[in-house]
């Protein structure tokens, strides 16, 4: 039953969704930094890996444990790994594979985080090349020998480009590369990366895992296929002995670990009762943006970036890959900077705040937020011009949804 069942049902009562301490129903919230021993010889035992348990909650911690295995249970992976952020589980999961000299192919219209991390990274000697959008043609053109992996968003935010994975996938495998996709917009109720081909999984769960907008917080997911070189991937070479599975003994065991950004107890408990009702929110969220969405492309001088509108290049990924679902993010041009700021200072129930996948819908003017201090060619390729409103959606009722947007939209008039 655990495993047949389907996803809601998964959930609430999967493997990991019992066995803590004393018969909870959920993770105690165990809000300590370290964990006492009756004697060192039982220290010694866990420091050795000798014996389960923990010691201090940087390196492991019960609730984070059940959170890690919820989500890894519903990504279908090999093991998971929480960090302190999803920028920090990025950080975590690109080092974990890449040293001096390396070089990564990334794109698919990045978070702009993301690619402020990549030229970080550059200073550290590791290499990014972009490519606008992620297939076989772009990937296939751009691997080396020095190629480590390829890492993509699968619906990126805000252009909404979506990654064909198993293209991805089957081009970087016959490289001997990686394919690592961020997938926080998509959320594993959507789509599950690693059953399309890719091998790891990463998420902010700062957005819809959480979805009640109350921590920050990431995950990365092996999925524990991947074969890797040692020879090529020489960053893994300690692990050999752990084949499959070396990136994630790698980050456990020593690169996460010395980093440091591990996650907080409360905020991996607050999680674990966030995701409780993941498919029913990315239920009603997609069900309401593709409404609003389609509602406010028939205003005249509006123009809508939404997977599901007919006119969309990715229309037909979306019936066929995501089920019909186009995720809770869209975009909609105002026609001037001016107008952009007067529908959003007039909307009634959409809060102004730069976030995305929380319960309440959000609103945002990128160009003057989140790429404040990037070049207009780089807005324009993440698909955000002047007038460019984003909005991720919420669980709110549509009608009044449609009914405050239209209102605000149709006082804007200048
Ligand atoms: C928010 C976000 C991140 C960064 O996550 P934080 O939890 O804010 O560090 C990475 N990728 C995507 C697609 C995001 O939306």
């Amino acid at each position: 039953m655990e495993t047949d069942c389907r996803f809601n049902t998964k959930l609430l009562h999967g493997k990991t969704s019992k066995g803590f301490g004393q018969r909870e129903i959920l993770p105690p919230i165990s809000q300590v930094t370290a964990f006492q021993y009756e004697s060192m010889e039982e220290l010694e035992k866990v420091f050795a890996h000798k014996s389960m348990g923990y010691a201090y909650t940087r390196i492991g911690n019960p609730t984070v444990a059940a959170f890690e295995q919820k989500v890894n249970e519903l990504e279908g992976g090999a093991g998971a790994i929480c960090c302190s952020s999803g920028m920090a589980a990025i950080t975590a999961a690109l080092l974990a594979v890449c040293e001096s000299g390396d070089e990564i192919i990334a794109g698919n219209g990045l978070y702009g985080g993301t690619i402020d991390l990549f030229h970080d990274l550059e200073k550290l000697g590791i290499h990014t090349v972009f490519a606008d959008k992620l297939n076989r043609d772009t990937i296939k053109n751009l691997i080396n020998e020095r190629t480590r992996v390829v890492f993509g968003e699968f619906i990126s935010n805000p252009s909404l480009t979506v990654l064909d994975i198993l293209g991805a996938a089957e081009v970087a495998h016959e490289a001997g590369i990686p394919l690592f996709v961020d997938s926080t917009t998509v959320t594993p109720y959507v789509a599950r990366p690693l059953e399309l081909g890719a091998d790891v999984v990463i998420h902010s769960t700062s957005k819809y895992i959480n979805g009640g907008g109350n921590s920050v917080g990431g995950i990365i997911v092996d999925g524990g296929k991947f074969r890797w070189n040692f020879e090529k991937h020489t960053a893994l070479a300690e692990f050999k002995k752990y084949r499959n599975m070396a990136f994630s003994v790698r980050l456990r065991t020593d690169l996460w670990e010395n980093l440091g950004g591990c996650m907080a107890p409360m905020n991996a408990f607050l999680s674990f009762i966030g995701i409780d009702t993941l498919g029913l929110r990315m239920e009603r969220i997609c069900e309401n943006a593709a409404a609003l969405a389609a509602a406010l492309s028939k205003i005249p001088d509006i123009k809508v970036n939404y997977l599901t509108l007919d006119d969309h290049p990715y229309h037909e990924y979306v019936k066929k890959e995501l089920n019909g679902y186009g995720g809770g993010i869209f975009n909609f041009r105002a026609g001037s900077k001016e107008r952009a700021f007067k529908i959003i200072n007039s909307l009634k129930y959409a809060l102004i705040a730069s976030n995305i996948g929380d319960q309440r819908t959000l609103v945002i003017h990128p160009a003057s937020t989140l790429y404040i201090r990037s070049s207009k060619e780089e807005m324009e390729a993440a698909g955000v011009f002047e007038d460019t409103i984003r909005v991720s959606v919420g669980i709110e009722d549509k009608e009044d949804l449609i009914t405050d947007f239209t209102e605000a939209i149709k006082n804007s008039s200048l």
